[in-house]
């Protein structure tokens, strides 16, 4: 299977259209558009852009055309307006009021990865895991093989220091270039994230724009079969093909998020067209109808179930946003 077979990969699935400024003539821009180059939408449909494919609209959606256009954009916003970045939308639940502010999605335009030095790569914040993975192949890279199994881009996987098979972007992380919150470009060493499980210190509104990973020298042959084993490992244990949001929960101390759903009998369970999966206990679906109140709303009742029965209060790492 390629990067373009997985549901959701958006970003790879760009169609490289000219730039263009599509704005809804009756609310007033976000910033002064002479020069943006980007598309910038308003009241823009989110769901198609994230693997539930639930979900209201963004007041705001800016696809910007490169770093230029991006930085241009971020110094023309007020501060008061809120602004988010959007990868592959496979570790979010966008509400069905949708998002007040900019979302801000980095396609094609930052979906590179190229090596830049001794088992180094550099990566735009749209580049997805497995472009990574496979660059990191091909040029003999090893360590960076766990990317392969993370269906999102290096911007979410850089702010939620995502991880499998015992690896994380913690291990392997350089720096990341970011615009803050003010549009300043600046470039923060790994350890200025400090990164705990599937957390960074990246503060909200911060938008990844590239990253630069350090690997170990490796046969490309090893690396491609470590690959291949952590493809076929998530197809036997993951609902790949649905549309999900990933791991729901994090994994409390000592124990696993997957077991104590699946003990408090959750298997299976539907809610107003959102599911638990059978294959896998920490994943939600989207059977088709689900609205995202519902899958929210089981993903509480699970919660609640878990803390009365176990007195364990499981964490979302399905990061939630927008208006109820
Ligand atoms: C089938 C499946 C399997 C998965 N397996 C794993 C796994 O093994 N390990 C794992 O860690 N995760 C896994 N995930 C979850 C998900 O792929 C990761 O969390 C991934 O890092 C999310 O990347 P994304 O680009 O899709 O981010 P999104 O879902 O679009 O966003 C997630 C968060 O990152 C932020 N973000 C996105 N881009 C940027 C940026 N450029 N700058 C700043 N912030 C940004 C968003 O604002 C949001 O807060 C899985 C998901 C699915 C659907």
């Amino acid at each position: 299977m390629t990067h373009t077979d997985q549901p959701g990969d958006v970003a790879n699935q760009d169609d490289g259209r000219a730039p263009s400024c599509d704005v809804d003539g009756a609310v007033k821009a976000p910033v002064p558009l002479e020069g943006i180059r980007g598309a910038v939408t308003g009241k823009a449909p989110l769901a198609k852009h994230v693997w539930f494919k639930t979900g209201g609209a963004a007041d705001w959606l800016f696809e910007p055309a490169d770093l230029d256009d991006l930085m241009t954009f971020m110094e023309r916003m007020d501060d008061s307006l809120p602004v988010m970045a959007l990868g592959l939308g496979s570790n979010l639940i966008i509400r069905d009021g949708g998002v007040p502010g900019v979302v801000v999605k980095l396609g094609k335009p930052f979906a590179r990865a190229e090596v830049t030095g001794d088992c180094e790569l550099t990566c735009g914040a749209g580049a997805s895991g497995i472009l990574v993975a496979s660059t990191a192949r091909d040029a003999g890279i090893a360590r960076l093989e766990f990317l392969r199994g993370i269906p999102g881009t290096v911007g979410g996987f850089v702010r939620m220091n995502g991880g499998a098979y015992g690896r994380e972007v913690a291990d392997i992380l350089i720096d990341c270039r970011v615009i803050m919150p003010d549009g300043a470009l600046v470039t923060l060493p790994a350890s200025d994230l400090r990164y705990s499980y599937r957390h960074s210190a990246l503060p909200d509104g911060a938008i990844v724009v590239s990253a630069r990973f350090k690997g170990t020298p490796g046969d490309p042959a090893d690396i491609g079969a470590e690959m291949d084993r952590i493809a076929a490992a998530r197809e036997e244990s993951q609902p790949l093909r649905t549309k999900t949001g990933g791991s729901t929960f994090k994994n409390p101390e000592g124990t696993s998020a997957w077991k104590l759903v699946d003990e408090a009998g959750f298997r299976g369970f539907k809610h107003k067209g959102a599911q638990v999966s059978e294959k896998h206990t920490n994943f939600l679906l989207n059977t088709g109808s689900a609205t995202s109140t519902a899958i929210e709303e089981l993903g509480e009742m699970i919660r609640d179930k878990v803390f009365a029965e176990t007195g364990v209060c499981l964490e979302w790492e399905i990061q939630r946003v927008g208006r109820p």
